[in-house]
């Protein structure tokens, strides 16, 4: 019994003594070494790191933001690679030194925006609200690409250089187009009538003579006041009474006042054989005799004669025959 209790105690003491040896074992183990990244990158060894983690995520955060403006990412193409192990204490971290590195390899895309016309790239600003504003701006001048503009996000490796918005509307900005028409003595092509004049070519250059919307085209049509098909002389152009009517192109006044189912009509000669006619005025600004300049105000958009609303009823003729006026303005 005395020589069972003997050995369960030096039991108890070997297993004390054993246990006491491990922990002192890895306080010594912990005191001389401690866990670190061996980090190898492109397949070479790099250095050690402490806190693989940290490192990781401020890489993560680089490639998100990059540095500077509209970065719009970074691209590094290959990561580094961490295997853990124990190393003395006294070895020392390099994590600064590899975040450098692995950051030397991006290749930074940045962010911006190109104002096209058609397919091509004109300019570019740092910002899609400020691609948007030119192409606005541009709309409201009437620019005559208007329709052709647009907006297209870059990512490039390089930044263009970047346009003021004022500028790009300077350089971007086309006069509308004044369609030229050409008419040849006999009659070539789309010259209606008769040309008894002298056999000088006429040229002549016409801009749309209000803003609006293009109610009614020349050519046959329902008449929306008596209702019978006919022949729609000109094109109606439709806004608000009030409007601004100016001259097609300078000229004279040849006729103004009230003319049949004209309502308020303002007739300009162009010399040549051309006249414009502007018709359903509110009021007329202008008289018989006077000379005009293109773009001058002559009369106010306005519902006489045979209407149904607003709009101004512009004719273009040459020798008296009435041609389609959308083959010079639109
Ligand atoms: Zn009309």
């Amino acid at each position: 019994m005395k020589n069972i209790l003997v050995h369960i105690r030096t039991s108890f003491k070997l297993i004390f003594l054993l246990v006491a040896s491990v922990i002192i074992i890895l306080a010594a183990i912990k005191f001389i070494y401690k866990p670190m990244y061996s980090v190898t990158f492109n397949g070479e060894f790099v250095g050690y790191v402490q806190d693989k983690d940290k490192l990781e995520n401020k890489i993560k955060a680089y490639m998100k933001n990059g540095e500077g403006a509209n970065v719009d990412y970074v691209d590094i193409p290959v990561l580094p690679e961490y295997k853990i192990c124990l190393l003395k204490n006294d070895k020392k971290a390099s994590d600064d030194e590899i975040y450098n590195m692995v950051k030397s390899t991006g290749i930074t895309y940045y962010k911006y925006y190109a104002v096209t016309v058609g397919d091509e790239e004109k300019i570019y600003v740092s910002t899609k609200e400020q691609a948007d504003e030119i192409i606005e701006k541009l709309k409201n001048k009437n620019s005559s690409n208007k329709s052709k503009l647009g907006v297209t996000e870059k990512s490039e490796t390089e930044v263009k250089e970047f346009t003021e918005v004022a500028q790009a509307v300077d350089e971007l900005y086309v006069e509308p187009v004044r369609k030229t028409y050409v008419a040849t003595t006999g009659s070539v092509g789309n010259v209606g009538g008769s040309n008894t004049a002298t056999g000088v070519p006429i040229s002549i250059s016409l801009s749309r003579p209000t803003s609006g919307v293009v109610w009614s085209r020349y050519g046959m049509r329902t008449n929306p006041v008596s209702g019978s098909y006919t022949m729609h002389t000109g094109m109606d152009i439709a806004n608000s009474q009030g409007t601004s009517i100016t001259a097609s192109a300078a000229g004279t006044v040849k006729f103004t006042g009230w003319f049949g189912g004209y309502g308020n009509l303002v007739i300009l000669s162009h010399g040549n054989g051309v006249e414009t006619y502007y018709a359903h005025c509110q009021s007329i600004l202008v008289s018989a005799g006077q000379s005009v300049s293109a773009g001058q105000t002559i009369a106010l958009m306005g519902s006489t004669g045979n209407s149904t609303g607003p709009h101004c009823h512009f004719e273009v003729r040459v020798n008296g025959v009435a041609q389609n006026p959308q083959t010079y303005v639109n």
